[in-house]
């Protein structure tokens, strides 16, 4: 790893004592290995927002460097403000900010509700200046909703205008579309970081549904080996490992800032990915 890389790990409430319990040894095989950061997802509409915010603490208060995600579509500005102040309160100097997806049906919120992320960026830079770096989502393969993939790119520009300041992607199998949408939106003058979003591959029916939903291309030679393996979860997580290493060494070569594993609360494939392509901890005091 070079000293600009940026390596960070993702999670998610737990929703149980126990859930909480294993993430906590999660968290402490994956701190070993010095990633930059953490980040705790939070539901859109406030769903996870209690579980967010211990997440969020416990982190802390176990000496780790937290980005807590911050979702806007059905939430109040107060309810925003309120959150920015605790997390300033608690030391968080990282927000992952995004417009969230509230459930089917539920639309995107009342009249005067955010409508995008970008307004949340704004938001955030308007009430608490420079305090938080600020990080936002982007789509190598175009965010479902977009009406097409050159006003989703302005899209991403725009929340890079209103101040953010690094990226991290939805997660991909194919890396050319991420390299092409970094060159696309450079040409649009947008220069922050953006950092690929990694999906161990695991659990192939789950990977499948969340494909699906974010309309993620799974390439036919990798759906189909997974298919094909079944029931045989040692055969798809051998084949995953194969795959998501060639795919991080590729990005890693290419010019890649760093990895976001998302680790759906597990530390072995993130360890065994890591341990492949040598990579080696966030230098002490490194932004
Ligand atoms: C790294 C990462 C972390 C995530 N974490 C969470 C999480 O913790 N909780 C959660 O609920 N979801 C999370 N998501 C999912 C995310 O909330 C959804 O993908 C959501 O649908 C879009 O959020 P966004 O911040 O990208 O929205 P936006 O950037 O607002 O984009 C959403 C859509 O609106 C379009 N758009 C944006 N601005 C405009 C405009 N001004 N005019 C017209 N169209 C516009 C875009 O093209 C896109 O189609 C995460 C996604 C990623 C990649």
């Amino acid at each position: 790893m070079t000293a600009q890389q940026t390596h960070s790990f993702e999670f998610f409430p737990p929703r149980t004592p126990e859930g909480s319990q294993k993430l906590q040894s999660v968290w402490g095989e994956l701190a070993v290995l010095r990633p930059k950061f953490f980040s705790v997802t939070f539901g859109a509409g406030g769903s996870t927002r209690e579980g967010t915010l211990a997440t969020v603490k416990a982190l802390c208060a176990d000496g780790h460097e937290v980005a807590p995600h911050l979702s806007c579509v059905g939430a109040s500005r107060e309810s925003v403000r309120e959150l920015l102040a605790a997390y300033r309160d608690m030391g968080i100097t990282r927000l992952v900010a995004l417009r969230g997806d509230l459930p089917s049906g539920a639309g995107l919120g009342g009249a005067g509700s955010w409508r995008h992320a970008s307004d949340l960026v704004a938001f955030i830079r308007s009430e608490t200046g420079r305090a938080f770096h600020i990080e936002v989502a982007a789509y190598p393969e175009f965010h479902p909703q977009s009406r097409s993939p050159k006003e989703d790119m302005a899209a991403f520009a725009r929340k890079v205008k209103e101040g953010a300041d690094s990226a991290i992607t939805q997660f991909f199998f194919n890396p050319d579309a991420y390299f092409r949408f970094v060159a696309d939106v450079r040409a649009l003058g947008v220069s922050i970081p953006i950092v690929p979003g990694i999906m161990p591959i695991t659990n192939y029916m789950q990977l499948r549904g969340f494909a699906e939903k974010s309309a993620i291309e799974m390439p036919r030679w990798i759906d189909e080996r997974l298919r094909a393996f079944g029931d045989d979860t040692a055969s798809i997580r051998a084949f995953g490992l194969d795959v998501v290493t060639a795919l991080c060494e590729r990005l890693l070569d290419g010019g890649a800032p760093g990895l976001h594993f998302y680790t759906m609360n597990q530390a072995a494939s993130c360890k065994e990915i890591w341990r492949r392509l040598r990579l080696s901890g966030t230098p002490a005091g490194s932004d």
